[in-house]
């Protein structure tokens, strides 16, 4: 088990505060720090701390040593590499409109664009590799994010409700189609309208924006979001889409799975996320990149509901969420939240837990503290991780305990999900 260094995203629409005061750096930051980015992602990996200074990218361990790291089975079954990119996320501006795709399509899409000859780094291309991207995401701060289709008998209300006379046919036609079928006639309208009629489109939405987000009411919030969102995108047809869409707010500790196709975009807030290791993102909207409307539409899951905010449930000391992907599994520790083996909702004064605290064993592993202070004991290895520390556990790392920490103190353990 060894300290990791990693490396910052700065991503223009991440915030200047929130990575930095957890890395214990001057606040704000001079550029914008979007995520950090925990593993071994070729694009930028994370690197062992060595107890003599020395480093080490975490790939290149990894693949130097894959059935100790990442343990006989497991070396196999990810082909030797870390099958999870664990990230802290830090949104000040709204991320872009996407989904993902499922694993299916991403090795149709990503053989596809091969034969075609686009090169894996074109700003056009889909698919960067052959691998699909579900997606946990669980709140630091308060979360904000769109999600999902919304039931459509609702969006039908949100429009009618925003009385936008140039939207009124629309309306129409998903409330005569009140199901995953209108949800897809209708986003494929607005996805293919040509840029003239957005530019009219939007601006006339952003009026019935502006006076509904001024009364209080059910849709205020989804207004205000569609007024930020006109402001910022005057002609995107994700505005419109947008409309369609789930308006969560996640509060800490509250987690999200995405499986593919669902349609996302998150507005602002801190989280953990935890995702497959993949770059494979179709876009929708909200954003100057490339989208593929054709190969967006064909991915997408037009099945409407409420998304499954779940706080997860707790197992030895540590809080689960559980989610149906194999690559990874993200559980959560909060010291004096656990005591004699009880469950308890308010914080302990306790400086030190009563018992030590196993650390789930099996594969590779990264711990990330995220408040306080805790100590990790290893056979004869004692390791102090500050905020914003993080390390990482290989196969061989087992019996590995929380030994004591701080009041307050939150851990965030990514793993494969096989164990
Ligand atoms: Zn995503």
């Amino acid at each position: 088990m060894e300290l990791l260094d990693n490396p910052v995203r700065p991503y223009a629409w991440g915030s200047r505060t929130v990575i930095a005061e957890l890395l214990g750096q001057s606040v704000p930051s001079p550029h914008p720090q979007a995520e950090l980015w925990l593993g071994a992602h070729p694009a930028d990996p994370s690197h062992l701390v060595y107890d003599d200074g020395a480093t080490k990218s975490l790939g290149d361990a990894l693949a130097a040593d894959p059935e100790r790291l990442l343990g006989p089975d497991r070396a196999c079954r990810w082909d030797g590499r870390l099958p999870f990119l664990l990230k802290v996320l830090a949104a000040e501006e709204p991320l872009s409109l996407q989904a993902h795709p499922s694993l299916e399509q991403a090795i149709t899409g990503f053989t596809q664009e091969n034969a075609a000859g686009i090169p894996v780094d074109a700003s056009d291309r889909n698919y960067r590799d052959p691998n699909h991207k579900p997606e946990v995401i669980c709140a630091l701060t308060e979360f904000h994010a769109l999600i999902g289709f919304r039931d459509a008998e609702a969006s039908v209300r949100l429009l009618r409700a925003l009385d936008v006379p140039e939207l009124a046919a629309h309306t129409e036609l998903l409330a005569a189609q009140p199901g995953p079928d209108g949800l897809r006639a209708l986003f494929t309208t607005w996805i293919t309208l040509p840029q003239s009629m957005l530019d009219e489109l939007v601006p006339a939405l952003q009026q019935g924006a502006i006076r509904l987000a001024g009364e209080p009411g059910e849709w205020q919030r989804e207004a205000r979001t569609a007024l930020e969102l006109s402001e910022r995108y005057p002609g995107d047809a994700g505005v419109l889409a947008a409309l369609l869409l789930n308006r969560v707010v996640l509060q800490p500790g509250e987690a999200l799975y995405l499986p593919a196709g669902n349609l996302h975009a998150y507005l602002s807030g801190a989280g953990i996320e935890l995702m497959a290791n993949s770059d494979n993102v179709l876009r929708g909207g909200l954003t100057p990149k490339h989208v593929d409307v054709a190969e967006l539409l064909r991915i997408l899951d037009f099945r409407a509901g409420p998304p499954p905010v779940c706080s997860g449930h707790p197992e030895a000391g540590w809080i689960r969420h559980d989610t149906p992907a194999a690559e990874f599994l993200l559980r959560r520790w909060e010291s004096g939240r656990w005591e004699s083996g009880r469950w308890e909702s308010g914080h302990c004064e306790s400086a030190e837990p009563l018992v030590p605290v196993a650390v789930p064993d099996g594969g590779p592993r990264i711990v990330l503290c995220t408040a306080g202070s805790a100590c990790l004991r290893g056979g004869d290895k004692v390791m102090k991780l500050r905020r914003g520390a993080a390390l990482f556990m290989g196969d061989v790392d087992s019996g590995v305990v929380i030994e004591s920490a701080e009041p307050g103190t939150q851990l965030f353990l990514a793993s494969d999900g096989l164990g």
